[in-house]
């Protein structure tokens, strides 16, 4: 049978390796990133302890030091679990756990020398650290993107748990014994290599987490406006075009609204781009603030913007453009101690079924064309249009 000593080093080796791996991903300065190297090497210290029980050091050495070392990286560990998932990190719960169990842990090396029940505490506390990471992680895998990385990490959890659990009873309740902890006995084998295991495994997880969130962010920051927070043109146009495939599957309405910053050029030309800038970020706040969050709004060209309502006839929509447009009129720009008014023409077309999404968008177009021929600060529709004619002000 393999030496325990033997498994050690071997798991030493492959925690290395994740150090590596996890090394060249510091730099991009994600939660977590740094408590999960703090953590393996936390435990490649106290793997270094653990050997020393083959040789005469002192207990402290070689129980109480690395156990400690054991209990700090799991806290570690937990701590940048939870900071990669965005949620707070319960210091106070963390630190009386470890300490209760390396308080067993002492009592049992030194009071009452008991092996079993020094391992039973610490695979207590390794149970509970275990449930609380698949816990975590559960709660934080997200909605739109591939969950692998995150039911990988689960489920390294979730069996660590389970068999530190078993571990913790068996050796509890004297079905397993063992008068060291690097003894080659059949138990001491088994729930060795499964826990020397949950290491690399859990190390693999979270770089393929952190791989997830860093395209994460790229993804969301090439598909985001970055003037406005809306969506980008191209994010829009493929996410509308599976909005029309969307309606042909189930025959529900889609409509969608186009719209146009009346005389932006004149904005631009009198108070600066800067100041364009600002009426093109505060009109993206108030399309946010007046939309639903179920709205597809992109922007599609320099001051012109696009909404997908799913599941929603004309007439709904042009009341939505309508309240937006009384938003916009009563909530002028604020710049430098004035106010700039602006406003905007607007075109809203139904989706036909079978119709494609560049058809959809030219008869929303030719709408928005009507809105600015009569006069701009108005919206066209399939009905009537929805909006007087009132000149756009523009004041400073
Ligand atoms: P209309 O009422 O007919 O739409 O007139 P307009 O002046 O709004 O339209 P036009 O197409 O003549 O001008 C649009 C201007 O928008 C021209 C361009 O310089 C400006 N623009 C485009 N992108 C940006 C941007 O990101 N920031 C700023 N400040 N201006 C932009
Ligand atoms: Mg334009
Ligand atoms: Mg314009």
């Amino acid at each position: 049978m393999i030496a325990p000593v033997h498994l050690l080093s071997i798991a030493a080796l492959a925690g290395l390796l994740s150090l590596c791996v996890l090394g060249s991903l510091a730099r991009s300065g994600m939660a977590g990133i740094g408590e999960s190297i703090r953590a393996n090497l936390l435990t490649l210290a106290a793997f270094g302890g653990f050997a020393l029980q083959v040789t005469a050091a002192p207990l402290w050495l070689s129980v109480l030091a690395p156990n400690a070392l054991v209990a700090l990286a799991l806290c570690c560990y937990y701590t940048g679990v939870r900071r990669m998932m965005g949620r707070t990190v319960p210091r106070r719960l963390m630190a009386l756990s470890a300490i209760a169990a390396l308080l067993a842990v002492a009592a049992y090396t030194y009071v009452e020398p008991r092996m079993a029940l020094r391992i039973s505490a610490m695979s207590l506390l390794q149970t509970g650290f275990m449930l609380a990471t698949a816990a975590t992680v559960r709660g934080g895998m997200p909605q739109n993107r591939s969950r692998y990385a995150y039911w990988f990490v689960w489920t390294v959890a979730a069996v660590s748990a389970a068999v530190c659990g078993l571990r913790a009873l068996l050796y509890m309740t004297g079905v397993a014994h063992t008068w060291a902890l690097l003894e080659a006995t059949t138990w001491n084998v088994v729930f060795l290599t499964l826990g020397l295991l949950t290491l690399p495994c859990l190390m693999l997880g979270t770089i393929m987490i952190i791989h997830d969130r860093m395209l994460a962010e790229r993804e969301q920051e090439a598909n985001t406006d970055f003037l406005t927070g809306l969506l980008s043109r191209k994010a829009w146009w493929l996410q509308a075009e599976r909005y029309c495939a969307q309606a042909l599957r189930t025959r529900r309405p889609l409509t969608l609204l186009l719209l146009d910053i009346d005389h932006f050029k004149r904005i631009n030309d009198l108070h600066g781009h800067a100041v364009g800038d600002a009426v093109l970020r505060h009109f993206g706040l108030l399309a946010i603030a007046t939309l639903r969050s179920s709205d597809h709004a992109g922007r599609v060209g320099g001051e012109e913007f696009a909404v997908m309502f799913p599941d929603s006839r004309g007439e709904a929509v042009m009341e939505v453009a309508g309240r937006l447009l009384e938003s916009v009129r009563r909530t002028p720009c604020g710049h430098g101690g004035g106010a700039i008014s602006y406003t905007f023409s607007a075109g809203v077309a139904e989706w036909i079924p079978g119709e494609n999404l560049q058809s959809l968008f030219e008869r929303a177009d030719r709408k928005l064309y009507a809105s600015k021929a009569a006069g701009r600060n108005r919206i066209s529709g399939p009905g009537v249009e929805a909006e007087p004619a009132e000149r756009a002000a523009i004041t400073a």
